[in-house]
């Protein structure tokens, strides 16, 4: 039998010098003409995008291809760096994979998860083939007990702190949910003891429905911190009797509150209170889905669906783009360098299909909109490899 050199010898058919610096040969996947869309860099034009090692190599256009290992054709469709969901609900029922085929390659965990039942959580994050990082409720159930503060003293501080510093590795910040029905009329005690947990991490609060009215919940607030659920609807929403955002919420935008969409299934959006804060020009800082197992089928169903609403909604899609890219990694330290195309920065990329028609969208009221387009995930890469996801699971997920 002849080795593969001496096969090689004798057809003559390559020559064994390493290849030229500009050869394709060296690319583990070339993604051809799509449309390059990366916020952080402004970069918005048909090019090819070459990973090789795990990271991105080179945007231009007419990168040779004719050596590298994968080609993937990307004409007509759109590119982007992963989408970065910074408000999901992961576990057993919702392995983060699952998330991989709507073009999620990093997301946060935002409180599924406290003191008490951490490990578990850490352990699918783990485990999970994308980047996961957990923002830990300060009640020592989490979610797993609804009405987790209604008694104050589940917001254990020293409790909350032994697991921080236990997982400081997985943990990103904190999580405090808010509405009157989780925290009845303590919601400021709780949110106080979820920025004592935190120290110089992020607090990303839930509101909407709280018993203080939200300027009250926004002067405990540091900047970096995150506020989830804007669009919800009263009591003490965003907005202000005659329909108006309530300055004391402009004002936490400009010392560097973060506003983030956290679409979920019940008492989060609807479209009046959207409406009102965009005409006022409130648009999100991030657009997060607050995806659980049950909203794979209600109300929510991936990231994508809900950046989709935002560009009926009239957002640009750069703009929409950027809120599940760069603005979305600015809120977590270990995601610095994602959420960009950047050459030389880790090759997560999604490709998307903008696909045009009358799609229906529903709030968390399931009032009906027509939007004229959607955005749908036709392929990912995480860590520069390309992940199969086969045409079965991705449509019977959507
Ligand atoms: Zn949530």
């Amino acid at each position: 039998m002849l080795t593969r050199r001496a096969f090689l010898a004798a057809t003559g058919a390559i020559a064994f010098a390493p290849a030229s610096p500009l050869s394709a040969a060296r690319y583990d996947l070339v993604i051809k003409g799509g449309r390059v869309l990366d916020p952080s860099r402004h970069v918005d034009r048909v090019a090819d995008v070459a990973i090789e090692g795990g990271r991105i190599r080179a945007i231009q256009p007419n990168i040779a291809s004719a050596g590298a290992a994968e080609v993937l054709d990307a004409r007509g469709r759109i590119v982007t760096p992963g989408l970065i969901d910074l408000h999901v609900h992961v576990g057993a029922d919702l392995p983060p994979a699952t998330l991989l085929r709507d073009g999620v390659t990093s997301m946060v965990d935002g409180g599924s998860a406290g003191a008490d039942n951490i490990d578990a959580l850490v352990r699918v994050a783990q485990a999970a083939p994308n980047r996961v990082r957990i923002f830990l409720n300060v009640a020592r159930t989490g979610v797993a007990t609804p009405g987790e503060l209604l008694n104050i003293e589940a917001a254990d501080v020293d409790a909350a702190r032994r697991a921080l510093a236990q997982h400081r590795e997985w943990i990103a910040g904190v999580k405090v949910r808010l509405s009157q029905n989780v925290a009845g009329d303590h919601d400021l005690e709780a949110l106080r003891r979820a920025r004592q947990v935190a120290g110089p991490l992020p607090v990303m609060l839930h509101v909407g429905q709280t018993y203080s009215p939200l300027p009250k919940i926004l002067e405990l607030l540091n900047p970096g911190d995150i506020v989830t659920h804007i669009y919800s609807p009263p009591p003490h929403s965003l907005l202000d009797a005659a329909d108006h955002v309530l300055p004391e919420v402009r004002a936490a935008r400009k010392r560097g509150v973060r506003f983030d969409v956290g679409n979920g299934r019940n008492g989060h959006v609807t479209w009046p209170v959207v409406d009102a804060a965009t005409r006022d020009g409130f648009w999100p800082d991030t657009i997060s889905s607050d995806i659980t197992a049950p909203g794979r089928t209600f109300r929510v169903f991936d990231l994508p669906t809900v950046v989709s609403k935002f560009l009926m909604l009239g957002m640009p899609l750069d703009e929409a783009i950027a809120c599940v890219t760069s603005h979305a990694a600015a809120n977590v330290s270990a995601f610095n360098g994602l959420g960009t195309l950047r050459p030389g920065g880790p090759a997560d990329v999604a490709v998307f299909e903008l696909r045009e028609g009358d799609f229906e969208f529903v709030d968390n009221v399931d009032a009906k909109r027509t939007g004229r387009g959607k955005l749908v995930a036709s392929a990912v890469v995480v860590n520069g490899k390309r992940v199969k996801f086969s045409d079965s699971i991705s449509s019977s997920a959507r």
